[in-house]
């Protein structure tokens, strides 16, 4: 159940339902924003006569294509792949690229919005886009997965490059897939141009802690959260669903923070280790061996796994959803609330349903919408970005403190946008402004375009 929206901004959203059918993902993100900006437009009218917002939820452009490729049998499949360039207004498209079989262009719109204002809520230079493909991962060789890979950018390598659209990894898509994707654009164009793909090796091009950032910055954000609070992660029980990229780095630095992770989970089902997630464990089976987080049972005979079962049902201090949208809804984020949890900060992109924000926010429980919490992914690609473009390599140490004063960053300006707007400690609000009037400020300065 969302909340009404303002009454200049329903038929704006009536608008987006009846350009884009069928798209729920889509209107929800959509919604989600526009609950929001009913304030902006009292301070900003200008923004409504020039229907800057009408303009941002329409896509500058949006790709649709076909992407055939061979098994190991020889076996022929067509899959279909999407890149939706959002908005240019701040810098190059910059998103992830999704491999999963529920993509469809719905999610990557979704996706593509929620970017816009992330990117723009890190304060570097990118704009937002978003691309996937239907394509399943799971069960495939190396050799499919980089034929699959090879065949989606020889289309897509034409719409893009290091000033016009910037890629990197999302669901199913990690360093192996960005290996070949980067392999064949390279091949294609005869260009080293390390600056059209995030994500990369450490050996080409690639920037440390890009591969820890999402997961290591959603739990920055979450300190900031227990930190205007007086409070800290020290020695709180945590619960981080998934246990893909996000979700592994989500799990060591909260360890590092000196909290601790009881459970995290796939699509099969749920282990909890009440002595502590083993990171190691986890790291073997998921990056390496590629197998289903069940195994970890077989490892660390304490653990439980219940397969199909809920992460949210496990008591915990502090909620990390990091694996997909929509996973934690009305009915969860009760069962958190009742169980006493303070804080939730998303490292997946939509994970909570609206009902269940709404929960979160009467609760007064810190809650960090994925928007905010997860942008150190993508803050760290634009630093891969800015490394590429000098020839450059920092250190770790150095990049995570980046990360670290950028997240320190997208927490204060939200936190202060929200008192501004008369809505102390809603991140939602704070986030979903801060980003906007970024992006609506530089629509406006470059005129009807
Ligand atoms: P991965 O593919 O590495 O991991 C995804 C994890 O989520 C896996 O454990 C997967 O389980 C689980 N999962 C995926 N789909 C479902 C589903 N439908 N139901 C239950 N579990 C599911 O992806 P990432 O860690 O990169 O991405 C996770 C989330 O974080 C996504 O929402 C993504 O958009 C967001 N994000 C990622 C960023 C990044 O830098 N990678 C940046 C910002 C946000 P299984 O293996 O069983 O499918």
């Amino acid at each position: 159940m969302a909340a009404r929206l303002d009454e200049k901004l329903e038929p704006i959203f009536q608008d987006v339902l009846h350009r884009n059918p069928g798209e729920a993902e889509f209107h929800q993100a959509v919604h989600e924003v526009l609950e929001t900006l009913g304030p902006v437009l009292v301070k900003y009218p200008e923004f409504a006569e020039k229907k800057i917002i009408q303009r941002i939820c329409e896509p500058e452009r949006q790709i649709i294509f076909r992407v055939p490729w061979q098994d190991d049998k020889g076996e022929i499949h067509i899959n279909r792949a999407f890149r939706v360039e959002f908005n240019s207004a701040l810098g190059p498209y910059k998103g992830g690229m999704r491999f999963h079989p529920s993509v469809y262009l719905g999610i990557i719109k979704f996706l593509g919005f929620e970017q816009i204002f992330k990117n723009a809520l890190t304060g570097l230079p990118i704009g937002g886009g978003k691309g996937g493909s239907d394509f399943n991962p799971k069960g495939r060789s190396d050799d499919e997965i980089m034929r699959f890979c090879q065949s989606l950018m020889t289309e897509l390598y034409r719409h893009l490059g290091e000033y016009t659209d910037v890629p990197a990894g999302d669901i199913g898509v990690g360093g192996r897939e960005i290996g070949y994707l980067f392999g064949q654009y390279k091949r294609i164009t005869n260009r080293y141009e390390s600056g059209v793909l995030t994500g990369k090796g450490l050996d080409w091009g690639g920037s440390r802690a890009r591969t820890e950032a999402t997961g290591y910055g959603t739990v920055f954000f979450t300190q900031e959260m227990l930190k205007a609070k007086g409070d800290s992660l020290d020695g709180k029980t945590v619960v981080v669903s998934g246990s893909g990229n996000v979700a592994i780095y989500a799990i060591e630095k909260a360890h590092q923070l000196g909290a601790k992770v009881i459970a995290c989970s796939d699509s099969g089902g749920i282990i909890v280790d009440e002595k502590g997630i083993d990171l190691d464990t986890v790291k073997r089976i998921k990056e390496v061996e590629r197998r289903r987080i069940s195994a970890y049972a077989d490892v660390h005979k304490h653990a439980r796994y219940v397969e199909d079962g809920n992460i949210w049902t496990v008591p915990c201090d502090v909620a990390l959803p990091c694996a997909t949208q929509n996973e934690l809804n009305g009915s969860d984020a009760r069962t958190l609330v009742e169980n006493g949890c303070i804080a939730v900060a998303e490292g997946a992109n939509m994970p909570t349903t609206p009902e269940g924000v709404q929960i979160f926010q009467e609760a007064k429980l810190c809650y960090g919408p994925g928007k905010a919490a997860n942008a150190g992914g993508v803050a760290t690609s634009a630093l891969e970005m800015q490394q590429n473009a000098s020839r450059d390599t920092w250190s770790f140490d150095y990049t995570e403190k980046r990360l670290e004063e950028i997240m320190i960053n997208i927490h204060k300006s939200c936190y202060e946008t929200a008192g501004e707007f008369d809505a102390p400690d809603n991140y939602v609000l704070g986030a979903n402004i801060t980003g906007f009037i970024k992006v609506a400020r530089a629509m406006d300065a470059m005129g009807l375009i």
